[in-house]
């Protein structure tokens, strides 16, 4: 066993130091998870009272709320504001719908085929969930894939990022207090290079539930090939915002900040590419640039900070060799990308957002995913174009369209080739609503009936009530 040092990245400070399971730890707990399910009563509590559990989780949640809050924020360094109007109520929310529509969405259904034949198509529990989180959005994300999997009557091993494990490390005292039968949610802090072997290819896990990078995604399908498991992998982007002339341009213009800046740009869904017709392309530079340069950096706690550190050190080197790089292949710096040389921001992980114009499809920064605040800008002449350009990418999880005419919007939206587009808004995630990417970004859906279904198999029973099926009760009949 290691320990693993939680840094506060506004700091650069040692919150707490967790200790890494070892390799005997980590088969102990995929044992104990196979355990609750295969002997545990959890997959066979009824739809109503799994219900009565995932709103006590809700409920718990809720209470904890602000010490959640400011815990994602110490140990991601995102604003408090965004962890407590948004990551916190969300997570708890997540819970609550899918206690409220569990019966609705799992109950067993009859469809008669034409042969006057009866299926009863039945929803069980896969088994164990290997549920793996990155550290973007710890809590939020976290129990996304619990509240599903536990919705759907499966055990849960809930592995975080050891860069972020503080909020799951609570939600899992939080599911205890909620009174879940013992084995049946086990958060496993780990460190990655271990999990794939012991935990992905480990047969006793019926299912993993991924979001993280496409390269961890990919070596994680390779482990779990070894036994055949069903997988869901939510993976990276590369998402184009799309600006029509005819926009409102300075609610555009906001919005896309958010769409770029929130979360530090470490976001999945970032629109990180922002595709913006010529006629406008000037007003809407201008007008970016002069506000992003004025977004205000600091630590995520204090209630005026519109911009938090980004999660480390490594991660800021990333951002800064992407800025030099794209410079070097001939875009424009409008502002930032440097290291804020305030003072106060010294000890912590701080970047500046940075604005690039003249952005083309072949430079690095048109293609790879900088998971950091760096947009880049490029201008286009017809739809057309902005299509092509849009669908220039491995990636396919998200995309916005930017029109005073729906109708239009709508039409386009239908040609960018991602699981998720946004027509003048960004980033709402509803819980009615699946969402998953396409190409790159991965397969399988969360959220919604399709996304909780995925936390289940799906079998057949069948009955002919005519009693005679003409072929196979006659077919040796001699
Ligand atoms: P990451 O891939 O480095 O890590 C994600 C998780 O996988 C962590 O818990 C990590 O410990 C674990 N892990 C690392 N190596 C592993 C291995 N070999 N086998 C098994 N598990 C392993 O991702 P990250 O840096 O934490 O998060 C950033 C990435 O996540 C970005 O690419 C971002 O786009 C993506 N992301 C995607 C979505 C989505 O919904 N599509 C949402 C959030 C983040």
């Amino acid at each position: 066993m290691s320990n693993f040092k939680v840094t506060n990245p506004a700091t650069g400070e040692t919150l707490t130091e967790i200790p890494l399971a070892s390799e005997a730890e980590i088969k102990k707990t995929v044992q104990t998870a196979r355990q609750a399910f295969d002997q545990g009563i959890w997959p066979r509590f009824s739809l109503a009272q799994r219900k009565e559990f995932l709103l006590k989780i809700a409920q718990c949640i809720f209470e904890h709320a602000q010490e959640l809050a400011e815990l994602e924020t110490k140990n991601n360094g995102k604003p408090i504001k965004e962890s407590t109007f948004m990551d916190v109520p969300s997570s708890a929310q997540t819970f609550e719908y899918f206690a409220r529509n569990l019966e609705r969405y799992l109950q067993p259904e009859t469809v008669r085929a034409e042969s006057g034949a009866e299926s009863m198509l039945c929803y069980e529990p896969r088994g164990v969930v290997a549920a793996i989180v990155p550290w973007n959005y710890p809590l939020l994300i976290a129990c996304w894939k619990t509240a599903q999997a536990l919705a759907c009557g499966n055990t849960v091993i809930l592995k975080p990022s050891s860069l972020t494990p503080l909020t799951a490390v609570r939600l899992g005292e939080i599911i205890e207090e909620a009174g879940l039968p013992f084995g049946t949610v086990n958060v496993l802090c780990a460190s990655g290079r271990d999990i794939g072997p012991l935990l992905c290819a480990d047969k006793r896990i019926d299912m993993i539930s991924f979001t993280g990078s496409t390269q961890t995604g990919r070596e994680i399908m390779r482990f779990a090939a070894q036994s055949a498991k069903k997988q869901i992998m939510e993976l990276g982007g590369k998402s184009a915002s799309i600006v029509l002339a005819d926009c409102d341009l300075e609610t555009t213009v906001q919005a896309n900040l958010a769409a770029i800046f929130l979360n530090q740009g470490q976001m999945c869904t970032a629109m990180s590419r922002i595709l913006v017709d010529k006629k406008i392309a000037a007003p809407f530079i201008e007008q970016f640039t002069a506000k992003a340069k004025k977004i205000k950096i600091g630590n995520g706690l204090d209630p005026e900070t519109q911009m938090g550190p980004l999660i480390s050190r490594e991660q800021r080197d990333n951002l800064l060799a992407i800025v030099r790089q794209a410079k070097k292949e001939g875009a424009k710096l409008l502002c930032g990308g440097n290291v804020p040389q305030d003072d106060r921001l010294k000890q912590g992980f701080f970047f500046e957002p940075a604005v690039f114009s003249g952005v083309t499809p072949e430079m690095a920064i048109f293609q790879q995913e900088a998971f950091g605040p760096v947009a880049g800008i490029t201008e286009f002449s017809t739809e057309e174009e902005a299509v092509e350009l849009a669908n220039h990418s491995a990636f396919g999880l998200a995309g916005c369209v930017w029109s005073g005419d729906l109708r239009r919007a709508k039409e386009l939206s239908r040609r960018i080739d991602a699981g998720i587009i946004w027509i003048n808004t960004y980033g709402m995630f509803y819980n009615e609503t699946p969402y998953g990417g396409f190409k790159q970004s991965g397969f399988g859906k969360e959220l919604g009936k399709e996304g909780l279904r995925e936390y289940s198999r799906l079998k057949q029973v069948n009955y002919d009530p005519a009693g005679q099926p003409p072929l196979v009760s006659n077919w040796y009949a001699f």
